[in-house]
């Protein structure tokens, strides 16, 4: 197949593109670089699988020859982000959404949308199952995000619906390894950079709040089976193991190895309480489960880190 992936540079998109092309197929990436980072797929450049595009999403696509899938991953993704790139987060989610939809439409291509667990805000059930309609303040500072990834599957699904395109709505959760930026901003490499370099691990609240991690490759395989999947109702992909965000930076400072202390910020406006998926939809329909440990994971994401860091 001959795949577009928009936010190819980015953290999943620069996984899931060399996945891509780890099975043969031929994948085409666009990305603005305004949270992506070239050296994320530096090595694919030269490869004849792929090519590359630098280029704002939210204007209108055009891309010559025939496109199989299109799969729309461009988007600021950490809270950090959303709150210095307000606008372009919304712009993304809702203008780069119906480019890239009327992009497949015209090639007659499968679409997949990069969704996430932020469209059930902060839930008021534990775990989160596809049938929740959320808990979301749209004019909270993570509103930009949640409700442009909110519009974004209204969108998909209309054009499901009244053009009867092939769609895929992906519900990401939380996810971590080696490509995110060291300053990204989530927890997971703010606890490793604050633990590798001996800094005080800055846990916001008291901790209590639960997360739950999924690492990147189990999550690039679960959007591989949900591609080739004749799913086009939403799907949530994630790590059910679910912890509390003290319990991630204790582990995170023995893994790591160092002497840092733990201490408490303030919690940021509306930051969920809780957060676990609920996957059994993906365990039947894709027959997908992850697979990778948390420590397993955190111990190959605290090398990267550390070749980083040099
Ligand atoms: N968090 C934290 N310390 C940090 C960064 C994040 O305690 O240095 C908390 C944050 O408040 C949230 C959780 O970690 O409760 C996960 O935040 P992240 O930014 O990773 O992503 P989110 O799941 O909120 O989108």
């Amino acid at each position: 197949m001959r795949i577009l992936v928009t936010g190819a540079a980015g953290f999943l998109g620069s996984h899931l593109a060399r996945y891509l092309i780890s099975k043969g197929h031929s994948v085409v990436g666009i990305d603005n670089f305004i949270t992506g980072n070239i050296e994320n797929i530096e090595d694919l450049f030269g490869t004849a699988k792929f090519s590359f595009l630098k280029y704002d999403v939210t204007n209108h696509l055009y891309v010559p020859g025939k496109l199989d899938a299109v799969l729309h991953f461009a988007s600021p993704a950490s809270p950090i982000d959303y709150l210095k790139y307000p606008i372009p987060t919304l712009k993304v989610g809702a203008l780069g959404t119906h480019k890239a939809l009327g992009l497949a439409k015209e090639k007659n291509a499968v679409f997949m949308i990069a969704s996430t667990s932020e469209v059930y805000g902060d839930p008021l059930i534990n775990p989160q199952h596809e049938g929740y309609w959320g808990n979301v303040n749209p004019i909270g500072p993570r509103g930009v995000y949640d409700e442009a990834k909110r519009y974004a599957e209204a969108l998909t699904m209309a054009y499901h619906r009244y053009h009867k395109m092939p769609v895929r709505i992906l519900r990401i959760f939380n996810t971590y390894g080696p490509n995110m930026r060291l300053k990204d901003g989530r927890a997971v490499p703010n606890f490793m950079m604050q633990a590798l370099k001996g800094k005080p691990i800055t846990v916001y609240g008291d901790g209590s709040q639960t997360r739950s991690l999924c690492y990147v490759s189990d999550l690039v395989n679960g959007i591989y089976r949900l591609l080739m999947s004749g799913e086009n109702d939403p799907v949530n992909i994630g790590n059910p193991h679910e912890i509390s965000l003290l319990e991630l930076a204790e582990t995170i400072k023995r893994l790591a190895g160092g002497r840092s202390k733990i201490i408490f910020k303030p919690l940021p406006q509306d930051d969920p309480k809780v957060r676990r998926p609920d996957i059994t939809r993906a365990i039947k329909l894709l027959k997908w489960q992850p697979r990778v440990a948390l420590e397993e994971g955190l111990k190959k994401t605290i090398v990267y880190f550390k070749a980083k860091m040099k």
